[in-house]
């Protein structure tokens, strides 16, 4: 029996509506004018969802998705162009064309913690290239998930672009039983996105998987403290520490960590005042699960500062821990909250060795004045990408393909990257018929040596 009924979606994509570029432009706009006319909506969703502020809401997550269809509406003709590439000797004198075409009905399913953006930037990569789309939110963000159905409702007939709301664990494998998607675009756990892969697997569905992971800082002695702790600070604080590219913890050279642990209990005083509980530019913890495995990882360590919390209001304040060991619970997992714990370092090797710990970080930061000292540690590690003296900003150049690399997740998108993910890139070599050689054709006997000269 069809619970979904998404063979409607098939058929709009086969009558090949969504192939015209300028329909494609006109339905980012539409979804760019839907946003627009529900600001304040989101904002009051997202509050609800995660106690974002105003501010922290537009930043964070409208003016992310702003940036990336704007970038789509400027650059679509251009990326959609077919590319000529150069032909080889044994091709002669045959042209080389690689055109971009949908790859067509495709699933996108979103996490809580950017509950808007995290929805709203694949998907709209997705109508970008041509395609139509079943966007699968979070549950866990409720309000945000019922108002993305009333943006994405007004905007788009349910043939084309459909939001199919509901429990993780129970939709998407049912979505995924009934309907052979074109591509799977997964955002969330990575445990989660292992038995996704899995169900894709086994019906050779390709997949994008943007997952999670324990993404260091390392501050080396000759860093800006100030500078550190202040990116640090933001990267890691910003929606309450629910951010998949925050900083998890910090390695910091042993020479200055009393310093920069100076530096980051100014700063977080400076960001969210003496009550963080009162600052309306930090976030709230997304529920009462997530609260009490958060808690759990306190027990560990000395609280250097903050450590408040109040279940009633799922609040965490900023937290920076030290006395903690490679060993210890909260550096065997992402932390995925506002909790920062703070080890020393004594030189790379030995930082190296604790990272290793948790091989393919998402992202990985190096705080360093020294040029050639940052590129060594780029060099050092496998991530997905990364800052030298910044963090989590680079997240925000939709110039940038985002994405992890092995545990952290398979493929990127963001601006071109977002088109190319959900693409199909089909190579056509275009021969004519005036030159037609024989050498080409059997008997191949006796044609040994010009072959390898071919070949050459
Ligand atoms: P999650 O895996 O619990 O949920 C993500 C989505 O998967 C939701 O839509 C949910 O309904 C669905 N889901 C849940 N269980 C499922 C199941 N058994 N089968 C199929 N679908 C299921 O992830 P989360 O807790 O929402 O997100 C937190 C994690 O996501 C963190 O690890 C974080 O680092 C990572 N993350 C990564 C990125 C990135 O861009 N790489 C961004 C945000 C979050």
């Amino acid at each position: 029996m069809s619970i979904f009924a998404l063979e409607p979606m098939r058929n709009y994509f086969q009558a090949a509506v969504s192939r015209d570029l300028s329909f494609r432009r006109q339905q980012l706009k539409a979804l760019k004018n839907s946003i627009v006319r529900h600001e304040e909506s989101i904002y009051d969703a997202l509050r609800k969802d995660l106690g974002k502020g105003k501010e922290e809401a537009y930043a964070t997550e409208i003016g992310l998705t702003l940036i990336e269809i704007n970038l789509a509406l400027q650059s679509l003709r251009k990326w959609s162009r077919p590319v000529r590439v150069s032909t080889n000797i044994l091709n002669l004198p045959s042209s080389s064309r690689i055109y971009y075409e949908p790859k067509g009905v495709v699933l996108v399913i979103a996490p809580w913690n950017y509950p808007f953006q995290l929805s709203m930037i694949p998907l709209l990569g997705a109508i970008a290239a041509g395609n139509s789309v079943v966007l699968k939110p979070s549950e866990l963000a409720p309000a945000t998930a019922t108002l993305l159905e009333k943006i994405i409702g007004e905007a788009f007939p349910k043939e084309y672009v459909r939001v199919v709301p509901g429990e993780g664990s129970i939709v998407v494998p049912a979505l995924m039983k009934e309907f052979r998607f074109d591509h799977i675009f997964y955002t969330g756990s990575t445990s989660v996105g292992k038995s996704i892969y899995k169900m894709a697997a086994s019906d050779l569905i390709p997949v994008t998987l943007e997952l999670g992971g324990k993404s260091p800082s390392v501050v080396e002695a000759d860093a800006n403290l100030e500078i550190a702790a202040r990116r640090i600070a933001l990267g890691k604080f910003i929606n309450a520490g629910q951010t998949c590219v925050a900083p998890d913890y910090v390695l910091v050279q042993e020479s200055v960590k009393t310093a920069f642990v100076e530096k980051l209990k100014q700063v977080i005083t400076r960001f969210y005042g003496e009550q963080p509980s009162e600052s309306d530019s930090y976030g709230r913890i997304i529920n009462a699960k997530q609260f009490d495995r958060l808690i759990s990882l306190l027990n560990k360590g000395e609280t250097l500062i903050g450590g408040e919390h109040d279940h009633s209001k799922l609040f965490i304040a900023p937290t920076v821990l030290t006395g903690i060991g490679p060993e210890d619970e909260i550096m065997r997992e992402e932390i995925f909250g506002p909790i920062l714990p703070v080890l020393g370092f004594v030189d790379r090797k030995d930082a190296l060795s604790i990272i290793d710990l948790n091989p393919n970080p998402l992202a990985f930061y190096i705080f360093t004045e020294d040029a050639k000292r940052g590129k060594e540690w780029i060099d050092s590690l496998a991530f997905g990408g990364g800052c030298i003296n910044n963090a989590a900003y680079q997240f925000t150049n939709p110039h940038f393909s985002f994405g992890g690399i092995g545990k952290s997740g398979i493929g990127g998108y963001h601006g071109k990257s977002s088109f190319l993910c959900f693409s199909n890139a089909k190579s056509i070599l275009k021969t004519p018929s005036w030159f037609d050689p024989d050498f080409r054709y059997p008997p191949f006997k006796g044609r040994l040596k010009l072959f390898k000269w071919l070949i050459k």
